[in-house]
């Protein structure tokens, strides 16, 4: 097959960002500095996560709001079933839509690092799908939901876990973003398997551009993703030595870019771990450049 470089890719990409809310101000300033360099490239959304067990309810509500108030960009808030009952829920949607926020990523969320095991809250909703039809009744939202391309660690099995994110599309999600995956392949097959189960909406691949790859490869399997062999190579003997992990990192992403558009994969979703640098170069592989001050995309685009 054609190397990934030589390949001709979909000349209208996409791309929306993920943000995590900052604890300090030091984080702020980094985070700040991230979503200032990534506006220019007009990404459809940008969103910010919600701490495990609600753990930034305040922080994501805060840096969702600033996002949408002073930058041009639309900013989605990630929102969780944990630790809350329906009306408390429901009263941070509404008052997320209060303050402009018109998409909002529906999660089940993950419990606290210290218990371990989910358990609905009573009174809450129980899982991501009952919440988007929780949200139905809030307001007119935008909802995004997230995708398993190797399974939800918890499913019963594949299927089980493929009908799931049918009910949250039929509960009104629109979009389904996915979990971060390595291996291209798992998610061009997770892809037809969804398109043969009926679901319609964009499944749009979330990627992780790995710059610690012992951290990564330490939560992956927690997340239901699977650290292939070979990166697990291309990254040994690297903890060490960050200027080259960089390097290989941004090589690896690329390769894993390249090849999903060469596949027709025009819309991407990136964890940037609020980090700019790694994502900037992504997209300007993908042909996602700045915009000139009026609007008309700059020479070389
Ligand atoms: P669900 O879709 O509810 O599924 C959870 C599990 O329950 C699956 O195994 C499913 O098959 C099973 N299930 C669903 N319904 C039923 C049922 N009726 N009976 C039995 N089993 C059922 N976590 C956070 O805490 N904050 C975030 O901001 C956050 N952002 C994320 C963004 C993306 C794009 C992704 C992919 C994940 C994110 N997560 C976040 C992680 C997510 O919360 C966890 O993966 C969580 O374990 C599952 O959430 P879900 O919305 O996929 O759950």
């Amino acid at each position: 097959r054609d190397l990934p470089l030589s390949s001709p890719l979909p000349t209208d990409v996409s791309v929306s960002f993920e943000f995590f809310p900052p604890k300090t101000e030091a984080m702020a300033e980094t985070l700040w500095q991230a979503v200032r360099r990534l506006e220019p490239l007009r990404p459809s959304f940008v969103s910010v996560t919600y701490g495990a067990g609600g753990s930034t309810r305040e922080r994501t509500h805060e840096t969702v709001a600033r996002i949408q108030g002073e930058t041009s960009l639309d900013a989605a808030a990630h929102l969780t079933c944990v630790d809350a009952t329906r009306d408390e829920v429901d009263a941070v949607a509404r008052r997320y839509w209060e303050a402009g926020i018109r998409h909002i990523v529906a999660l089940r969320g993950d419990p606290p690092e210290s218990d371990g095991v989910y358990r609905p809250t009573p009174g809450g909703y129980a899982f991501a799908a009952d919440l988007v039809t929780g949200l139905r009744d809030v307001a007119d939202f935008e909802i995004s939901v997230a995708a398993y391309p190797e399974s939800h660690p918890e499913a019963a099995s594949a299927e089980a876990d493929l009908d799931n994110l049918k009910r949250k599309v039929d509960a009104g999600a629109t979009r389904a973003i996915t979990q971060f995956f390595f291996d291209t392949a798992v998610f061009a097959r997770f892809r037809d398997r969804a398109a043969a189960a009926g679901i319609t909406v964009p499944i749009v691949p979330g990627i992780l551009p790995v710059t610690n790859f012992k951290t990564v490869a330490r939560f992956a399997g927690a997340c239901g993703a699977t650290i292939p062999p070979w990166m697990a190579s291309v990254f040994e003997g690297l903890d060490q030595n960050g200027d080259t992990r960089q390097l290989v990192a941004a090589m690896v992403a690329a390769e894993q870019v390249r090849t999903l558009a060469a596949a027709g994969v025009d819309t991407f979703h990136f964890y940037t771990l609020n980090r700019a640098e790694l994502a900037t170069a992504l997209c300007h592989i993908l042909g996602v450049r700045p915009a000139a001050p009026d609007g008309v995309p700059s020479p070389g685009a």
